[in-house]
């Protein structure tokens, strides 16, 4: 079982400390006896201890900065939200195929705001924009917030913001089980609490230092007795020996372990393996063992923003992944909404 995440090294900037949150924090963390540190900026974090670079890096996705989000301009989510919600940047996970290895390049620690009242009035603001349409709101972005939300609250505290709201929704995904304290916010239905599942495989090989399957299941139970919306997330959904039974097992397991209704449909969003050529470079350097197999021979080339493309599976083998999961989720799951398959 993965324990909740505890830092090894904090650094905090001065001026968080202006902030509620930031007092919270650098008490809890001196009562913790947690080593913190000084910095002037989140974005200047350098010399984290270790011998090599593979060292370095692990260091680094252990260090928590308590920071103030200076930037209050948010980035779009498409296809699951119109905006991204700015909680946290970086993960403790180390999921081999993350996308934050490639965008987050030198910085892989983890940053919390502590200015979570201005980054919600801009939300707001946001919301104002777009009114009367619901605007929704993706916390998952650029982090997995649920796995240090049981240090900080900032994510509960962004749900009760939401489930006051008339025209916005929040949702995000999360691959930790870490959910106990979230379980009595007042969403008001309007925060869809999303899990990143996986078969047995890849769960096994590429997603270290999360919370395992049935752990995740489990949390999904007791979100949904909470009155969550639900959904999950199908990603990367990757070809393997045997992979057609092991993805099979996935939904039987599940449907064997969720309650047979839940008040709103599930959603599923199925998003198959893809890399970069940026990607698999720095894969192989953070995780030179890793069985990821990324041979750009088997898959084809779709063109992508700013000009950086991304090797997918070929059009055969596509068709048959979408049509293999959305048979599974018809079947086990004849209610579920399929949201997109990508
Ligand atoms: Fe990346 Fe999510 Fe894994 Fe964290 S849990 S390393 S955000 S894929």
């Amino acid at each position: 079982m993965v324990k909740p995440f505890v830092p090894q090294l904090v650094y905090i900037e001065p001026r968080a400390l202006a902030y509620p949150l930031g007092q919270t924090l650098k008490q809890k963390f001196e009562r913790m006896g947690i080593e913190i540190r000084e910095t002037t900026s989140h974005n200047q974090i350098r010399n984290f201890p270790g011998n090599n670079d593979f060292q370095k890096y692990r260091n680094a996705k252990s260090t928590l900065v308590v920071g103030v989000r200076k930037t209050l301009d948010f980035q779009s989510s498409k296809p699951s939200a119109e905006y991204a919600l700015p909680l946290a940047t970086g993960c403790m996970g180390h999921c081999h195929y993350c996308y934050l290895q490639t965008t987050m390049g030198s910085k892989p620690y983890i940053r919390t705001y502590v200015n979570v009242d201005e980054i919600l009035e801009r939300a707001d603001q946001y919301m104002a924009e777009r009114a009367p349409e619901i605007t929704r709101f993706e916390a998952a972005c650029t982090s997995d917030i649920v796995g240090i939300d049981h240090l900080t609250h900032s994510l509960k505290k962004a749900i009760e913001f939401f489930g006051e709201r008339d025209f916005g929704e929040l949702r995000f995904v999360t691959k930790f089980a870490h959910v106990d304290h979230l379980l009595d916010a007042r969403h008001n239905g309007r925060t869809r609490f999303r899990f990143s599942l996986n078969d047995e495989y890849v769960i096994k090989f590429f997603e270290a230092g999360t919370s395992r399957l049935i752990e995740r299941i489990e949390a999904a139970k007791k979100v949904s007795d909470a009155g969550y919306p639900l959904g999950f997330i199908i990603a990367p959904i990757y070809i393997h020996d045997g992979w057609q039974e092991s993805y099979r097992q996935l939904f039987e397991t599940l449907h064997d372990q969720l309650p047979a209704k839940t008040a709103v449909p599930i959603t599923f969003e199925l998003i198959q393996h893809r890399f970069t050529v940026p990607a698999k470079r720095v894969i192989e350097k953070n995780y030179p063992n890793s069985k990821l197999v990324m041979d750009k021979d088997e898959r084809r080339y779709k063109w992508g923003r700013y000009g950086i493309g991304k090797y997918i599976y070929k059009k055969e083998d596509e068709a048959l992944l979408q049509e293999t999961i959305e048979g599974y989720i018809h079947y086990y799951f004849p209610d579920a909404v399929v949201a997109y398959f990508t």
